[in-house]
């Protein structure tokens, strides 16, 4: 057997041969092939071809401490040295798996209690979805099991997680969703306002939506509420003020746990802890993933609160065990990569910078972009934002979808060394790393 690279292919063909790519054209990439990253410092990138990139988006928003951090390769050597795996089933455990779990319920907002690891994203709100069924089977509520979920939320790709997100193509020609979600309006003012309508009015007119339709199907049959404190793969949609207060009363109200998915949003996009903090409400679970690591391993969380975890230790009496978990749950090279991650994070002060600085980029955004003829809105707080592109601002027209506006303005800039990410509506998404400086954002925006 022969496996050693074909030296005579560049690594663009051996992609195009070998590569099934997420959330690419397949039959696109085999005319244009990828772009190959190889190298990375601070919140810049380097391609294959030695051309430098801005990274205005920190990978898919989660390098948050930066590229080329010593500190955190430095961690997962040692741990690969000293013990790269064991796991936490039957009650065994290691060293790092026990210090994230520590250091991410310190910095978690509400009463979170126990703290499960997992890989993705995506399988977090896999947990969620079973934990939330699960706690409710165990309270004698068996019937309580559909999912409350927002048009153009993205919360992952696999079964459970793909059928809450609320984007077509996650659902198209995949059968999704297979679980029994029930779907509600996106929170975007900017979209979904009616005419003449405030955007008090629309917060309102999202929490009757939210009232009238637990009342339609029963809160004896709504397990959970799942929502992104800032929508990222929707569009960077943030929700009209006050609506999480309004959200967090109506579900407690109906006993329907409120789940935060806070895979962007956690550990200081917002330049708070997490969005939560952002928004100040109280969520029952939380789904972490991404910043926890910086994207240098692969390593997510779910958080459950005290009530959640109270049911779930009592009926452990007569359940025995808590039959679910991974084999890479608290997978110890992820989190002594978590532990340095986040202790940069601390000592550098990095959710300060992600405020501040992040303050800095949403002002020269609005300095530069605002009153542009092409472009719609401009939103964002913190480390996240947009730049909505449109057809007439004046009347919010979107340009016709199958022009792609956004993709070919993403592509130019891109072609001037800078990565931002093209959504829905034509919105180019920003989400640097923590690290970055006002120099930095100046030569973004500009
Ligand atoms: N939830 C949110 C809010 C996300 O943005 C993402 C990914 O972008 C996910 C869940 C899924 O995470 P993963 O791609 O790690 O499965």
């Amino acid at each position: 057997m022969d496996i050693s690279p074909a030296h005579n292919q560049s690594l663009e063909d051996l992609a195009r041969e070998n590569v099934l790519h997420p959330f690419t054209s397949p039959k696109g990439l085999l005319e244009t092939g990828p772009t190959v990253m190889l190298e990375g410092k601070g919140a810049r990138l380097t391609d294959a071809k030695g051309k430098v990139y801005l990274d205005g988006l920190a990978g898919l928003w989660c390098v948050n401490a930066g590229y080329g951090r010593i500190e955190i390769a430095e961690a997962i050597f040692e741990q690969a040295k000293k013990l790269p795996y064991y796991h936490q089933f039957s009650a065994m455990g290691t060293e790092p798996g026990i210090y994230t779990a520590d250091k991410v319920k310190r910095l978690a907002p509400g009463r979170m209690a126990r703290v499960l690891f997992g890989c993705s994203g995506s399988d977090a709100n896999d947990t969620q979805v079973k934990i939330a069924w699960y706690y409710n089977n165990l309270k004698g509520r068996p019937q309580k099991k559909k999912i409350l979920a927002r048009n153009r939320a993205y919360h992952g790709v696999t079964v459970a997680a793909g059928s809450l997100t609320g984007l077509a193509y996650v659902h198209d020609a995949f059968d999704l969703p297979v679980l029994p979600v029930i779907r509600l309006t996106c929170p975007h003012y900017y979209h979904e306002q009616q005419p003449g309508e405030s955007e008090d009015a629309f917060c309102d007119r999202l929490v009757e939506e939210l009232k009238t339709t637990i009342e339609r199907e029963g809160a004896e049959t709504i397990a959970a509420f799942i929502a992104e404190p800032v929508m990222g793969a929707g569009g960077v949609v943030f929700p009209p003020k006050g609506y999480f207060e309004k959200v967090s009363k109506v579900l407690k109200d109906n006993d329907i746990l409120f789940i935060a998915d806070e895979v962007i949003c956690g550990f200081g996009r917002l330049g708070t802890p997490f969005g939560a903090d952002y928004f100040g409400f109280e969520p029952d679970m939380i789904s972490v993933a991404k910043g926890i690591t910086s994207g240098y391993q692969p390593l997510s969380a779910v958080l459950v609160g005290e009530e959640v975890w109270e049911t779930i230790r009592d009926a452990s009496a007569h359940l025995g065990v808590f039959g679910h978990g991974y084999t890479y749950t608290a997978h110890p090279i992820a989190c002594a990569a978590a532990n340095a991650n986040l202790d940069i994070m601390e000592r550098e002060k990095l959710f300060d910078n992600a405020a501040e600085t992040g303050a800095y980029l949403q002002e020269k955004l609005r300095q530069r972009f605002a009153g542009d003829p092409h472009v719609g809105e401009i939103r964002g707080a913190g480390m996240i934002a947009a730049v909505e592109l449109s057809a007439d601002p004046a009347t919010r027209k979107t340009f016709d979808p199958s022009k792609g506006v956004g993709k070919a303005v993403a592509a130019e800039a891109m072609s001037r060394g800078l990565i931002v990410r093209p959504m829905m509506n034509d919105a180019l998404a920003m989400s640097p790393p923590l690290i970055i400086t006002r120099a930095d954002v100046d030569e973004m925006v500009d």
